[in-house]
């Protein structure tokens, strides 16, 4: 089955047609377990793959403009994860801190924030699914008081739009606030922004006045376990790390035990392609993209795609489509994301079944 659905499958940012290296087969013999934090020091717990989940961090270090010494976070298990470590993060720093998001961000960070009792502050969003600057300046007006929160996606969920750093810092600098904690959810985009050219490309790293950033590293670079990688900057950590005797080190994630198979996996991944390879990928994504919303405009009067963005939102075709591709639907718009995997042939035959589909 599972062989079968991945030649339709165009609806979710996953692929499912890499390489590994069979020398890799053999760990899972092992239980390999990374507990503790891959900068924490040494713990008695040895059968750990921390010298992979550094490396791994690391990796592309210089782009983010965060220096190798001032850094800190973890391998995670996706995404979601790194959502409820940041939040707990600026839970610490600003107990009495107010969460601003728009309305298009993630599910799970609405969630997370009910979890851990973040009064949380919904930023209506423009149609595009870009936040609502007025909205953020009118809302972020009533709670001046309160330390600020905020959540940007560059890449929202549904329609791919950007969050404008820029734009909410100099919000920011023009009130005066300056207790403030801005995560920056770059979930699908960052496996492709440090290759894109692009004049419209965020500016989104440490070299700006954010806190942490949370990516999904199964969605484009890959991975075969679900898995994303936590950024912060080490001096935001301290309230967060604990000593536990226990394993003789320090602990300062959501979870206890965590993959050790992941960084390996993802460290081969970066080794066997390297970046020439996905910048290769980045503008074949970007032109089958481009095909796609071309096509669907000779038949459709709706579609959006924003800028440096490999989704494509359409009108929700009817039900048997929807399941047949797994597209990911929102209200009447559906959308398809034209990750690595998807050809031109994927396309048409999607295209065709559009074409076919009953007038609802
Ligand atoms: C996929 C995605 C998430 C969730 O990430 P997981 O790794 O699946 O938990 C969050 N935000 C955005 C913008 C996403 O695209």
């Amino acid at each position: 089955q599972i062989e079968e659905r991945k030649n339709c499958f165009i609806g979710y940012p996953h692929r499912n047609d890499l390489y590994i290296n069979p020398e890799l087969f053999d760990l899972l013999h092992y239980h390999i377990n990374n507990i503790w934090g891959p900068f924490a020091h040494d713990s008695t717990y040895k059968m750990n793959s921390r010298e992979f989940e550094c490396n791994t961090l690391q990796y592309r270090a210089e782009k983010y403009h965060l220096d190798e010494s001032q850094m800190d976070g973890y391998v995670t298990t996706g995404w979601t994860e790194c959502n409820q470590q940041w939040l707990w993060l600026a839970k610490k720093n600003y107990p009495q801190g107010i969460l601003y998001c728009s309305q298009d961000t993630h599910y799970s960070v609405f969630k997370a924030a009910d979890m851990m009792n973040i009064e949380t502050c919904i930023i209506v969003a423009q149609d595009t699914g870009e936040i609502d600057y007025n909205d953020f300046v009118k809302k972020l007006s009533e709670n001046k008081d309160k330390p600020a929160i905020i959540n940007l996606t560059i890449g929202t969920t549904v329609k791919w739009a950007s969050d404008n750093l820029d734009k909410i810092l100099e919000i920011l600098k023009s009130m005066n606030k300056e207790d403030h904690h801005i995560h920056i959810d770059a979930a699908l985009s960052w496996g492709f922004l440090p290759f894109i050219e692009s004049d419209t490309k965020p500016d989104i790293w440490f070299h700006k006045d954010i806190k942490s950033i949370g990516i999904s590293w199964h969605k484009f670079i890959w991975c075969p376990l679900s898995c994303g990688i936590f950024l912060t900057r080490k001096e935001y950590t301290a309230s967060q790390s604990e000593y536990i005797p226990y394993l003789n080190s320090t602990n300062s994630g959501i979870s206890w035990s965590r993959s050790g198979l992941a960084p390996i996996f993802l460290r081969d991944t970066i080794q066997h392609y390297g970046d020439e390879w996905f910048r290769q990928q980045i503008k074949s994504c970007l032109d089958t993209t481009q095909y796609l919303k071309d096509k669907l405009k000779e038949i459709w009067q709706y579609t959006l795609v924003n800028n440096d963005s490999i989704t494509v939102v359409f009108q929700k075709p009817q039900d048997d489509i929807v399941h047949k591709r797994s597209l990911a639907c929102d209200g009447n718009l559906a959308h398809a994301v034209l990750m690595q995997h998807v050809t031109k042939d994927m396309i048409d035959l999607f295209v065709q079944d559009i074409a076919n589909q009953k007038v609802l």
